[in-house]
């Protein structure tokens, strides 16, 4: 049994709200004119309170089952494919960390055998002026 106003599930047994005083229904109101679709369950409450919050976030209806520990998440059951895009980021966006890490490391090794060939275009370069000098120094003497 639901309250229609708060949508807390209550024990069989019970017909008003103890919260809101309202007359408890079959279905939970979020669910009145769809049939409830199962989101994802969870073992954790802190966790099922977050998706709670993240489906009121985007305006999808949300009810909670908890039984024997497991708390069941539901949804109406048209508003469930567009509820799963929001509780699970899709792998693929999500960055590959080796990828990354591989560019990274790449690219700092690409950075360094530039520095290395500039160093070696430098050394020649002064070693070439070096030896003109020389050369020079040599000639003047004759
Ligand atoms: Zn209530």
């Amino acid at each position: 049994m639901f309250c229609p106003k708060c949508e807390d599930e209550y024990q069989d047994g019970f017909s008003v709200c103890g919260r809101c005083n309202e007359p408890l229904v079959e279905q939970p109101n979020a669910c009145k004119d769809d049939t409830p679709a199962i989101l994802c369950t969870s073992n954790d409450s802190e966790e099922a309170y977050m998706i709670e919050l993240l489906m009121r976030n985007y305006d999808i209806p949300v009810f909670k089952k908890t039984r024997g520990g497991e708390i069941s998440i539901f949804v109406p059951s048209k508003m469930l494919d567009y509820a799963k895009e929001f509780l699970a980021p899709v792998p693929d966006d999500l960055p590959d960390t080796d990828d990354e890490f591989e560019a990274l490391k790449k690219e700092r090794e690409e950075k360094m055998e530039r520095s290395d060939q500039l160093f070696l275009i430098l050394l020649l370069f002064v070693g070439a002026v070096g030896l003109f000098a020389i050369g020079a120094l040599i000639f003047s003497f004759f």
